[in-house]
């Protein structure tokens, strides 16, 4: 397992006492690497080594822990073990620490975020993940920026409430709800963006919030974590040309138990006879079909064209303005979870939190 591996403590705040605590969880990315001597790539290196470039942490009045994973990682090694460690992680800590900053690398950030959204189910603290484009050590680095905001807008609380009680990304100064953030960007500062709900907050001169988009503060309900996440899914994007055998390839894949079908605009595909059917016979078979739009703006409405029509009739969920990062995730954590498939079929074409608009 990749247990947390070991703990700092920075107390700015002292002798006085600490307005907030928060727990910074690093597990690797472009924020905390370094380039290799001999190869010239970049690596993840020693969190000590991260702290000591960020002086600024050192005037913050709140209490900050830090721990590490015991395997940092390149976020494209990311997958739902260590998802499941993070959940684990938030919930051994969730009475201690009045919220959380994950540092984490950008390329599979979002996934990430909308993997935590489910699996923290009543979450009502602070869950902030963010990264940069360039190492710390970098004199243009965006990683300083990042982390300090990050932690100011985790500490961020109003009559002794958490001003953004959820799981959340921030970065280059904009604040988005982490199942709704995908990352657009791989050479400019702005990585991420949220094309269908809009920023929580905006980072300028003051950290202005855009209330009416954050979720309520709930604490009535008790965090549980569910981690259980069923790993046997696909994604079958659509091109015009896609050939049957690709479709069916697969579609019949030994084990598979579901499919996000990335399809064009509005949720259209292919109206040829052996596509239905093929996804048919996969729906007969107790695949689940979740139809998501290639497009990053707008929604999946099956039926509008005659092109989804059919989709709609042989029980493809429609997943309306998902991100592909939140269906894929939300797949795997209810086919973690459920075992009756009509209850699945519907929770998957309901919000669970806040992931999509019916
Ligand atoms: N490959 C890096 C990662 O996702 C990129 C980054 O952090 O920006 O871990």
């Amino acid at each position: 397992m990749n247990a947390p591996r070991f703990m700092i403590r920075i107390n700015p705040a002292l002798p006085h006492k600490p307005r907030v605590s928060v727990l910074v969880i690093y597990t690797g990315g472009t924020l905390g690497m370094v380039y290799d001597r001999t190869t010239g790539q970049l690596i993840p290196f020693n969190f000590e080594q991260v702290l000591d470039r960020v002086p600024e942490i050192h005037r913050l009045d709140f209490e900050i822990d830090l721990v590490t994973l015991s395997d940092v990682i390149d976020s494209s090694n990311m997958n739902p073990t260590v998802w499941a460690e993070l959940a684990q992680i938030i919930h051994r800590h969730y009475a201690t620490y009045d919220s959380f900053v994950i540092l984490h690398g950008t390329d599979t950030m979002a996934y990430t975020a909308s993997a935590l959204s489910f699996m923290l189910c009543n979450l009502h603290k602070p869950v902030i993940l963010t990264g940069a484009q360039l190492p710390i050590g970098v004199a243009r680095t965006d990683a300083r920026e990042n982390f300090i905001t990050a932690l100011e807008i985790a500490a961020a609380q109003e009559n002794g409430q958490p001003v953004v009680p959820e799981v959340s990304v921030y970065f280059n100064s904009v604040l988005l709800r982490g199942n709704r953030s995908s990352k657009q960007e791989s050479v400019h500062f702005n990585a991420f963006h949220s094309e269908n709900y809009p920023h929580l907050a905006m980072a300028g001169v003051r950290i202005e919030y855009n209330r009416p988009f954050i979720r309520p503060y709930e604490p009535d309900n008790e965090l549980t974590v569910h981690t259980a996440m069923n790993p046997n899914v696909a994604i079958l994007k659509l091109f015009p040309g896609i050939t049957e055998p690709v479709v069916r390839a697969i579609l019949t894949m030994p084990g598979l138990r579901g499919v996000v079908l990335e399809t064009f605009g509005a949720g259209n595909a292919p109206t040829a006879l052996w596509f239905s059917e093929a996804l048919k016979n996969a729906i007969d078979r107790g695949v689940v079909l979740f139809n998501v739009s290639q497009c990053e703006g707008g929604r999946v409405t099956q039926g509008q064209y005659q092109t989804s029509t059919r989709l709609q009739e042989i029980g493809v969920v429609s997943g309306t303005d998902i991100t592909t990062e939140a269906a894929i995730t939300k797949l795997m954590f209810l086919l973690g979870q459920e075992t009756n498939s009509a209850r699945l079929i519907k929770r998957l074409g309901e919000p669970m939190c806040g992931e999509m608009s019916v």
